[in-house]
Protein backbone atom coordinates (compact mmCIF):
# COMPACT_ATOMS: atom_id res chain seq x y z
CA UNK A 1 0.00 0.00 0.00
CA UNK A 2 2.38 2.60 1.18
CA UNK A 3 4.95 1.89 -2.57
CA UNK A 4 3.63 5.13 -3.79
CA UNK A 5 5.36 7.07 -1.09
CA UNK A 6 8.69 6.01 -1.96
CA UNK A 7 9.62 9.12 -3.45
CA UNK A 8 6.87 11.28 -1.53
CA UNK A 9 7.23 13.49 1.91
CA UNK A 10 4.77 13.58 4.22
CA UNK A 11 4.80 15.90 7.26
CA UNK A 12 3.06 14.46 10.60
CA UNK A 13 1.68 17.92 12.63
CA UNK A 14 1.66 16.53 16.48
CA UNK A 15 4.35 13.99 15.37
CA UNK A 16 5.21 13.76 18.91
CA UNK A 17 2.33 12.72 20.37
CA UNK A 18 0.98 9.51 21.03
CA UNK A 19 -0.96 9.30 17.41
CA UNK A 20 1.54 11.12 15.44
CA UNK A 21 4.41 9.13 16.55
CA UNK A 22 2.57 5.94 15.42
CA UNK A 23 2.15 7.26 12.26
CA UNK A 24 5.96 8.74 12.22
CA UNK A 25 6.82 5.40 13.11
CA UNK A 26 4.89 3.47 10.54
CA UNK A 27 6.57 5.84 7.66
CA UNK A 28 9.76 5.63 8.80
CA UNK A 29 10.02 1.57 9.03
CA UNK A 30 8.41 1.97 5.04
CA UNK A 31 11.81 4.26 4.31
CA UNK A 32 8.88 7.04 3.80
CA UNK A 33 10.54 10.67 3.95
CA UNK A 34 8.77 12.16 6.90
CA UNK A 35 8.57 15.59 8.69
CA UNK A 36 7.72 16.16 11.79
CA UNK A 37 5.69 19.78 13.38
CA UNK A 38 5.67 19.53 17.10
CA UNK A 39 6.02 22.12 19.84
CA UNK A 40 5.77 19.74 22.39
CA UNK A 41 2.45 21.08 24.13
CA UNK A 42 1.46 17.67 24.52
CA UNK A 43 3.96 15.81 22.93
CA UNK A 44 7.18 13.80 23.88
CA UNK A 45 10.89 14.27 23.24
CA UNK A 46 11.04 10.79 24.02
CA UNK A 47 8.39 9.84 21.54
CA UNK A 48 10.60 10.39 18.68
CA UNK A 49 13.82 9.88 20.49
CA UNK A 50 14.59 6.95 18.07
CA UNK A 51 13.48 8.47 14.57
CA UNK A 52 16.08 11.63 15.42
CA UNK A 53 18.67 9.06 13.80
CA UNK A 54 16.57 7.98 10.38
CA UNK A 55 18.11 9.79 7.63
CA UNK A 56 14.09 10.34 6.42
CA UNK A 57 13.53 11.89 9.69
CA UNK A 58 13.09 15.73 10.07
CA UNK A 59 12.08 17.90 12.87
CA UNK A 60 10.48 21.04 12.68
CA UNK A 61 9.91 22.47 15.95
CA UNK A 62 7.50 24.74 15.80
CA UNK A 63 3.83 26.03 16.36
CA UNK A 64 0.92 25.51 14.77
CA UNK A 65 -0.28 28.74 15.80
CA UNK A 66 2.63 30.80 14.00
CA UNK A 67 1.59 30.85 9.78
CA UNK A 68 5.43 30.87 9.02
CA UNK A 69 6.41 27.48 11.03
CA UNK A 70 3.58 25.79 9.08
CA UNK A 71 5.08 27.39 6.23
CA UNK A 72 8.46 26.03 6.83
CA UNK A 73 7.16 22.58 7.66
CA UNK A 74 4.94 22.12 4.44
CA UNK A 75 7.69 23.23 1.87
CA UNK A 76 8.15 20.36 -0.46
CA UNK A 77 5.51 18.33 1.14
CA UNK A 78 3.41 16.26 -0.54
CA UNK A 79 0.76 15.03 1.76
CA UNK A 80 -0.18 16.17 5.70
CA UNK A 81 -1.70 14.28 8.30
CA UNK A 82 -2.37 17.22 10.79
CA UNK A 83 -2.77 15.63 14.35
CA UNK A 84 -1.64 18.78 16.44
CA UNK A 85 -4.77 19.54 18.20
CA UNK A 86 -4.89 20.20 22.35
CA UNK A 87 -7.20 17.45 22.87
CA UNK A 88 -9.77 16.84 26.17
CA UNK A 89 -12.82 18.07 26.37
CA UNK A 90 -12.24 19.04 30.33
CA UNK A 91 -9.05 21.20 28.63
CA UNK A 92 -11.37 22.79 26.66
CA UNK A 93 -13.69 24.38 28.99
CA UNK A 94 -11.14 24.99 31.10
CA UNK A 95 -9.20 26.86 28.70
CA UNK A 96 -11.38 27.46 25.73
CA UNK A 97 -9.29 30.66 24.47
CA UNK A 98 -6.13 28.18 24.08
CA UNK A 99 -8.17 25.58 23.09
CA UNK A 100 -9.69 27.18 19.82
CA UNK A 101 -6.30 29.26 19.67
CA UNK A 102 -4.43 25.80 18.70
CA UNK A 103 -7.45 23.31 17.29
CA UNK A 104 -9.23 26.55 15.05
CA UNK A 105 -6.82 28.87 14.39
CA UNK A 106 -3.79 26.67 14.07
CA UNK A 107 -6.02 24.49 11.78
CA UNK A 108 -6.60 27.27 9.60
CA UNK A 109 -2.73 28.20 9.20
CA UNK A 110 -2.18 24.98 8.58
CA UNK A 111 -4.76 24.50 5.85
CA UNK A 112 -2.91 27.75 4.37
CA UNK A 113 0.05 26.56 4.08
CA UNK A 114 -0.74 23.20 3.09
CA UNK A 115 -2.66 24.75 -0.01
CA UNK A 116 0.47 27.30 -0.67
CA UNK A 117 3.08 24.45 -0.88
CA UNK A 118 0.27 22.47 -3.50
CA UNK A 119 0.35 19.37 -1.12
CA UNK A 120 -1.58 16.66 -2.67
CA UNK A 121 -3.78 15.76 0.55
CA UNK A 122 -4.66 17.05 3.07
CA UNK A 123 -5.42 14.72 6.01
CA UNK A 124 -7.07 15.87 8.91
CA UNK A 125 -7.85 14.32 12.95
CA UNK A 126 -11.36 15.10 13.01
CA UNK A 127 -13.54 13.42 16.63
CA UNK A 128 -15.94 11.48 17.57
CA UNK A 129 -17.39 13.93 19.26
CA UNK A 130 -18.44 16.10 16.28
CA UNK A 131 -21.59 13.86 17.28
CA UNK A 132 -22.59 15.59 20.25
CA UNK A 133 -26.19 15.46 21.53
CA UNK A 134 -27.07 13.14 19.02
CA UNK A 135 -28.12 9.82 20.10
CA UNK A 136 -28.58 7.23 17.38
CA UNK A 137 -26.67 4.47 17.76
CA UNK A 138 -24.55 3.71 15.36
CA UNK A 139 -22.95 6.95 14.39
CA UNK A 140 -23.35 7.17 10.78
CA UNK A 141 -21.21 10.06 9.39
CA UNK A 142 -23.83 12.42 7.81
CA UNK A 143 -25.53 12.46 10.85
CA UNK A 144 -24.58 14.94 13.43
CA UNK A 145 -26.17 16.84 16.41
CA UNK A 146 -24.90 19.93 18.52
CA UNK A 147 -21.31 20.14 20.08
CA UNK A 148 -21.53 19.49 23.74
CA UNK A 149 -18.00 20.81 24.47
CA UNK A 150 -16.01 23.87 23.07
CA UNK A 151 -13.50 21.35 22.27
CA UNK A 152 -16.32 19.54 20.02
CA UNK A 153 -16.71 22.94 18.37
CA UNK A 154 -13.41 23.36 17.48
CA UNK A 155 -13.22 19.55 15.84
CA UNK A 156 -16.59 20.66 13.76
CA UNK A 157 -15.34 23.83 12.64
CA UNK A 158 -11.77 21.98 11.31
CA UNK A 159 -14.41 19.82 9.34
CA UNK A 160 -16.23 22.99 7.60
CA UNK A 161 -13.09 24.55 6.65
CA UNK A 162 -11.28 21.39 5.56
CA UNK A 163 -14.63 21.31 3.33
CA UNK A 164 -14.59 25.09 1.74
CA UNK A 165 -10.80 24.53 0.69
CA UNK A 166 -11.55 21.94 -1.39
CA UNK A 167 -14.24 24.15 -2.74
CA UNK A 168 -12.56 27.48 -2.62
CA UNK A 169 -8.82 26.33 -3.81
CA UNK A 170 -9.43 22.93 -4.77
CA UNK A 171 -7.43 21.38 -1.68
CA UNK A 172 -7.75 17.68 -1.23
CA UNK A 173 -8.58 16.53 2.44
CA UNK A 174 -10.08 13.65 4.22
CA UNK A 175 -11.06 13.87 8.03
CA UNK A 176 -11.11 11.23 10.34
CA UNK A 177 -13.28 11.07 12.90
CA UNK A 178 -11.43 9.11 15.78
CA UNK A 179 -13.33 6.94 18.17
CA UNK A 180 -11.57 6.65 21.51
CA UNK A 181 -8.02 5.58 20.61
CA UNK A 182 -5.91 3.69 22.99
CA UNK A 183 -2.39 2.51 22.85
CA UNK A 184 1.62 2.40 22.92
CA UNK A 185 2.63 5.99 24.07
CA UNK A 186 -0.70 7.67 25.21
CA UNK A 187 0.34 9.69 27.95
CA UNK A 188 -0.89 7.96 31.34
CA UNK A 189 0.27 10.86 33.19
CA UNK A 190 -1.46 14.11 33.62
CA UNK A 191 -4.87 15.76 34.47
CA UNK A 192 -5.90 15.20 31.32
CA UNK A 193 -4.72 11.60 31.09
CA UNK A 194 -7.16 9.43 28.83
CA UNK A 195 -8.69 6.34 30.91
CA UNK A 196 -7.02 3.37 29.44
CA UNK A 197 -3.23 4.52 29.90
CA UNK A 198 -4.95 5.84 33.20
CA UNK A 199 -6.73 3.32 34.71
CA UNK A 200 -3.41 0.89 33.38
CA UNK A 201 -0.77 2.86 35.12
CA UNK A 202 -3.49 3.00 38.68
CA UNK A 203 -3.70 -1.46 38.08
CA UNK A 204 0.01 -1.68 37.85
CA UNK A 205 0.39 0.62 40.63
CA UNK A 206 -2.25 -1.06 42.96
CA UNK A 207 -4.46 1.86 43.07
CA UNK A 208 -8.15 1.93 42.58
CA UNK A 209 -9.53 3.36 39.46
CA UNK A 210 -12.62 5.63 39.67
CA UNK A 211 -15.40 5.49 37.09
CA UNK A 212 -17.48 7.90 36.56
CA UNK A 213 -20.83 6.82 37.33
CA UNK A 214 -22.14 2.78 37.60
CA UNK A 215 -19.89 1.60 34.85
CA UNK A 216 -22.76 0.72 32.59
CA UNK A 217 -21.26 4.30 29.69
CA UNK A 218 -19.84 2.27 26.69
CA UNK A 219 -17.36 3.76 23.62
CA UNK A 220 -16.19 2.27 20.54
CA UNK A 221 -12.57 2.12 22.12
CA UNK A 222 -10.22 1.92 18.63
CA UNK A 223 -6.78 0.40 19.12
CA UNK A 224 -3.86 2.79 17.52
CA UNK A 225 -3.31 -0.43 14.58
CA UNK A 226 -6.73 0.35 13.43
CA UNK A 227 -6.14 4.80 13.48
CA UNK A 228 -2.53 4.16 11.56
CA UNK A 229 -4.00 1.97 8.45
CA UNK A 230 -6.92 4.52 7.99
CA UNK A 231 -4.36 7.29 8.05
CA UNK A 232 -2.44 5.32 5.49
CA UNK A 233 -5.69 4.21 3.16
CA UNK A 234 -6.14 7.71 3.83
CA UNK A 235 -3.17 9.57 1.85
CA UNK A 236 -3.15 6.35 -0.49
CA UNK A 237 -6.24 5.96 -2.02
CA UNK A 238 -6.62 6.35 -5.62
CA UNK A 239 -10.23 6.37 -5.48
CA UNK A 240 -11.73 9.39 -5.98
CA UNK A 241 -15.09 9.55 -4.68
CA UNK A 242 -13.34 9.11 -1.53
CA UNK A 243 -11.45 12.52 -1.11
CA UNK A 244 -13.25 15.74 0.47
CA UNK A 245 -15.05 13.83 3.32
CA UNK A 246 -15.18 12.60 6.61
CA UNK A 247 -14.99 9.23 8.00
CA UNK A 248 -15.62 7.25 11.13
CA UNK A 249 -12.46 5.71 12.73
CA UNK A 250 -13.34 2.72 15.11
CA UNK A 251 -13.49 -0.65 15.33
CA UNK A 252 -17.10 -0.85 15.47
CA UNK A 253 -18.29 -2.14 18.64
CA UNK A 254 -18.72 -0.75 21.84
CA UNK A 255 -17.35 -1.86 25.50
CA UNK A 256 -18.57 -0.99 29.31
CA UNK A 257 -15.94 0.93 31.55
CA UNK A 258 -16.59 -2.06 33.76
CA UNK A 259 -15.82 -4.41 31.07
CA UNK A 260 -12.83 -2.86 29.88
CA UNK A 261 -11.65 -2.51 33.19
CA UNK A 262 -12.35 -6.80 33.67
CA UNK A 263 -10.24 -6.58 30.26
CA UNK A 264 -7.70 -4.69 31.74
CA UNK A 265 -7.15 -6.59 34.86
CA UNK A 266 -7.52 -9.78 32.41
CA UNK A 267 -4.56 -8.62 30.46
CA UNK A 268 -2.44 -7.23 33.27
CA UNK A 269 -2.61 -10.02 35.24
CA UNK A 270 -0.63 -11.87 33.13
CA UNK A 271 2.47 -9.95 34.48
CA UNK A 272 1.79 -9.90 38.31
CA UNK A 273 -1.71 -12.09 39.00
CA UNK A 274 -2.74 -9.68 42.67
CA UNK A 275 -3.73 -7.03 39.96
CA UNK A 276 -7.29 -9.30 39.67
CA UNK A 277 -8.01 -8.01 43.06
CA UNK A 278 -7.47 -4.14 43.24
CA UNK A 279 -10.89 -2.81 43.13
CA UNK A 280 -13.17 -0.15 41.65
CA UNK A 281 -14.15 2.49 42.76
CA UNK A 282 -17.05 5.04 41.28
CA UNK A 283 -18.29 8.69 41.73
CA UNK A 284 -21.00 10.74 39.70
CA UNK A 285 -20.95 10.71 36.19
CA UNK A 286 -19.37 13.61 34.46
CA UNK A 287 -21.48 16.35 32.83
CA UNK A 288 -21.99 16.46 29.41
CA UNK A 289 -20.67 12.54 28.97
CA UNK A 290 -22.78 10.89 26.59
CA UNK A 291 -23.49 7.63 27.83
CA UNK A 292 -22.88 5.79 24.54
CA UNK A 293 -20.83 5.59 21.57
CA UNK A 294 -20.22 3.17 18.91
CA UNK A 295 -19.34 3.99 15.13
CA UNK A 296 -20.91 2.60 11.77
CA UNK A 297 -17.09 1.71 9.99
CA UNK A 298 -19.20 1.10 6.68
CA UNK A 299 -18.40 4.23 4.94
CA UNK A 300 -14.56 3.89 5.18
CA UNK A 301 -15.24 -0.08 4.61
CA UNK A 302 -16.74 0.55 1.23
CA UNK A 303 -14.99 3.81 0.07
CA UNK A 304 -11.10 3.01 1.68
CA UNK A 305 -11.27 -1.01 1.79
CA UNK A 306 -10.96 0.00 5.81
CA UNK A 307 -10.17 -3.75 7.45
CA UNK A 308 -9.65 -2.73 11.43
CA UNK A 309 -7.34 -5.48 12.83
CA UNK A 310 -7.49 -5.35 15.96
CA UNK A 311 -10.94 -5.50 18.18
CA UNK A 312 -10.67 -4.08 21.87
CA UNK A 313 -9.64 -7.34 23.22
CA UNK A 314 -6.47 -7.87 21.10
CA UNK A 315 -5.60 -4.13 21.27
CA UNK A 316 -5.86 -4.36 25.08
CA UNK A 317 -3.52 -7.12 25.03
CA UNK A 318 -0.79 -5.39 23.01
CA UNK A 319 -0.94 -2.02 24.55
CA UNK A 320 -0.95 -3.40 28.15
CA UNK A 321 2.52 -5.55 27.12
CA UNK A 322 3.64 -2.14 26.12
CA UNK A 323 2.77 -0.34 29.29
CA UNK A 324 4.14 -2.94 31.59
CA UNK A 325 7.68 -2.53 29.74
CA UNK A 326 7.88 1.09 29.28
CA UNK A 327 5.58 2.23 32.70
P1 LIG B 1 -1.42 14.14 21.85
O1 LIG B 1 -1.66 15.22 22.84
O2 LIG B 1 -0.63 12.95 22.29
O3 LIG B 1 -0.78 14.71 20.52
C1 LIG B 1 -1.00 16.02 20.06
C2 LIG B 1 0.33 16.57 19.59
O4 LIG B 1 0.13 17.89 19.07
C3 LIG B 1 1.36 16.68 20.72
O5 LIG B 1 2.60 16.14 20.31
C4 LIG B 1 1.47 18.19 20.96
O6 LIG B 1 2.72 18.58 21.47
C5 LIG B 1 1.17 18.72 19.57
N1 LIG B 1 0.72 20.10 19.61
C6 LIG B 1 -0.22 20.64 20.43
N2 LIG B 1 -0.34 21.95 20.22
C7 LIG B 1 0.53 22.26 19.22
C8 LIG B 1 0.87 23.46 18.57
N3 LIG B 1 0.29 24.63 18.91
N4 LIG B 1 1.81 23.42 17.60
C9 LIG B 1 2.42 22.26 17.27
N5 LIG B 1 2.14 21.09 17.86
C10 LIG B 1 1.20 21.08 18.84
O7 LIG B 1 -2.88 13.69 21.38
P2 LIG B 1 -3.35 12.48 20.45
O8 LIG B 1 -4.24 11.62 21.25
O9 LIG B 1 -2.20 11.88 19.74
O10 LIG B 1 -4.28 13.26 19.41
C11 LIG B 1 -3.88 13.55 18.09
C12 LIG B 1 -5.06 14.15 17.36
O11 LIG B 1 -6.17 13.26 17.35
C13 LIG B 1 -5.59 15.46 17.96
O12 LIG B 1 -5.97 16.30 16.89
C14 LIG B 1 -6.82 15.01 18.72
O13 LIG B 1 -7.75 16.05 18.87
C15 LIG B 1 -7.33 13.91 17.81
N6 LIG B 1 -8.19 12.94 18.48
C16 LIG B 1 -7.64 12.06 19.37
C17 LIG B 1 -8.47 11.12 19.97
C18 LIG B 1 -7.92 10.12 20.95
O14 LIG B 1 -8.70 9.27 21.42
N7 LIG B 1 -6.63 10.14 21.28
C19 LIG B 1 -9.84 11.09 19.68
C20 LIG B 1 -10.36 12.01 18.78
C21 LIG B 1 -9.52 12.91 18.15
Amino acid sequence: MLDKLQNKTVLVTGGAGFIGSNLCETLLSNNIKTICLDNFATGKKENIQPFLKDKNFKLVEGDIRNLEDCHTACNNVDYVLHQAALGSVPRSIKDPITTNDVNVSGFLNMLVAARDANVERFVYAASSSTYGDHEALPKVEDTIGKPLSPYAITKYVNELYADIFNKSYGLNTIGLRYFNVFGRRQDPDGAYAAVIPLFVKQFINHESPMINGDGSFSRDFTYIDNVVQMNMLAITTTNKKALNTVYNVAYGDRTTLLELTELLKKHLSDFDDTIKNVSIKHRENRVGDIPHSLASVDKAKKLLNYNPKFNINDGIKEAVVWYWKNL
